[in-house]
C-alpha cells in the first residue's frame, strides 16, 4: 500500500513536471535556472502566448555591486584632439602618441562611446568599464587622409581615422565613436573625397559635428551672424549627407556667442536652414559630468585636451592618473543601459528629473 502510494505520487509528480516543462518556459517573470529546463533556449515567440501582454523583464545581470562598485553618476572624459602629425606640438599629436593614448585608455578600462549616446544617456559599455568620448576639431587632412597605393585608394594608416580603425580591429571590444567637428569649404582638405569620407564615417560609427561655417569667432558676431555661421555649416554637411542630424556644436576657439545671443548657439535659422544643437562643447579642462548628474548641462560641456604639452595638470594623462588614484570619481558602468547604479552617497548628486524610464539603483 505504502509502496503503491509512493509510486502513484511519483507518477503524478512526473506528469506535473512534464506538463510544466511543456508549457511554462516563459511563465511569469522568474527566470528558470538553465540546468533544470533544457527547453529554455527555445523560448516560444511572444505571439505564442495570446493574452499574456506582459513580457518578462530581461534577466538582471548578477552583479555584486559592493565588489564592482559601479558609479553611473561618475565623471566622463570628452577628449579633444586637433592635428595628428609627425611633430608633437601643443595642438598636434604624433601618430605614435595617438596610438599610445588609445592603448592607455583601452588598458585602463575605458571604452569608446559616441557623443550622441553620452548625451542621450544610452551608455552601453560592459560592466566595470568607463565610457570615453573622443572628438576632433577643424577637419584637418591628417585626421582623415586618403592615399593611393598601387593604384588603389586607402585610408592613410597614420591619420586619426586610420589609427582608430586599426586599433578597433585589434581590439573589437574597444567600442565605436569619434566626433569630427568640421568647417567649410573643405573639410579634411581633399575636396573630391568629402562625400566618400563622410559616408565612411557615418557607416563606421563616427559623427560629424558643427564647428561653424568658416571657423568664425562666435563671440564677435551679431545674432544674425551666429545663425548664419551655424546654419551654413549644417546646410553644407547636409548637401553631402542629406537629412543628417547635425546635433552637436564645438565652439571655434572655445568662444560662445555673448550674453543673450548664446541662445543662437543652441538653435536658430538662416535662409531656411534650421539647426538645433543638443550639445555644445567647450575647450574646457576637466572631465564632464554623467548625464544624470545635477551639474550636467548639455549646452556647456567641458572637454579635456589630449595633449602632454602645456597642460598644467589638466591633460589626458593627468586625469588618467587622477582616476586611478580616485576611482570613486570615475563613471563605472554596471553593464545595463536601462539601470543607473550608484553608491548611496551619490544620490544627492542625481538629477531625479533626468532618470525618465530608467531604473535608479543605489547600493
Ligand atoms: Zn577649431
Amino acid at each position: 500500500m505504502i509502496k503503491f502510494k509512493a509510486k502513484y505520487a511519483l507518477t503524478f509528480m512526473l506528469i506535473i513536471v512534464l506538463l510544466l516543462g511543456a508549457c511554462t518556459p516563459q511563465a511569469g517573470t522568474n527566470v528558470t535556472p538553465p540546468a533544470k529546463n533544457p527547453d529554455q533556449t527555445q523560448q516560444p515567440a511572444p505571439q505564442d502566448k495570446p493574452g499574456d501582454e506582459k513580457e518578462p523583464e530581461p534577466a538582471a545581470p548578477q552583479i555584486d555591486y559592493t565588489t564592482m562598485k559601479p558609479n553611473e553618476n561618475g565623471q566622463i572624459m570628452l577628449l579633444m584632439y586637433h592635428g595628428i602629425s609627425n611633430k608633437e606640438e601643443e595642438w598636434v599629436r604624433t601618430p605614435e602618441n595617438f596610438r599610445k593614448d588609445l592603448e592607455n585608455l583601452y588598458q585602463k578600462g575605458y571604452r569608446l562611446i559616441t557623443l550622441k549616446d553620452y548625451i542621450d544617456n544610452n551608455i552601453k559599455v560592459e560592466a566595470g568599464y568607463t565610457p570615453v568620448v573622443i572628438t576632433f576639431d577643424d577637419g584637418l587632412q591628417n585626421q582623415y587622409n586618403i592615399i593611393e597605393e598601387n593604384g588603389e585608394k586607402k585610408i592613410d594608416p597614420n591619420c586619426a581615422v586610420g589609427i582608430i580603425e586599426e586599433f578597433k580591429k585589434k581590439h573589437p571590444d574597444f567600442g565605436q565613436g569619434g566626433s569630427f567637428f568640421v568647417y567649410y569649404s573643405n573639410p579634411f582638405r581633399q575636396k573630391e573625397l568629402i562625400k566618400e569620407k563622410y559616408d565612411f564615417l557615418i557607416k563606421n560609427g563616427y559623427e560629424i559635428g558643427n564647428h561653424s561655417y568658416t571657423h568664425e569667432n562666435l563671440g564677435e558676431l551679431s545674432a544674425e551672424g551666429v545663425q548664419k555661421a551655424l546654419a551654413l555649416n549644417v546646410k553644407y554637411t547636409q548637401e553631402y549627407l542629406p537629412g543628417y542630424d547635425v546635433f552637436a556644436l564645438a565652439l571655434p576657439y572655445g568662444i560662445a556667442p555673448k550674453d543673450e545671443k548664446f541662445q543662437y548657439a543652441i538653435s536658430g535659422e538662416y535662409e531656411g536652414t534650421k539647426y538645433n544643437n543638443r550639445v555644445i562643447l567647450r575647450v574646457g579642462s576637466n572631465p564632464a559630468p554623467a548625464p544624470n548628474h545635477i551639474k550636467f548641462d548639455a549646452a556647456r560641456l567641458p572637454r579635456i585636451r589630449a595633449s602632454e604639452i602645456k597642460m598644467g595638470g589638466t591633460g589626458i594623462y593627468d586625469y588618467l592618473a587622477s582616476f586611478e588614484k580616485h576611482p570613486e570619481k570615475r563613471y563605472i558602468s554596471d553593464g545595463n543601459p536601462n539601470t543607473i547604479v550608484i553608491p548611496e552617497k551619490e544620490q544627492e548628486n542625481i538629477n531625479k528629473d533626468s532618470i525618465s524610464d530608467k531604473q535608479l539603483i543605489t547600493y
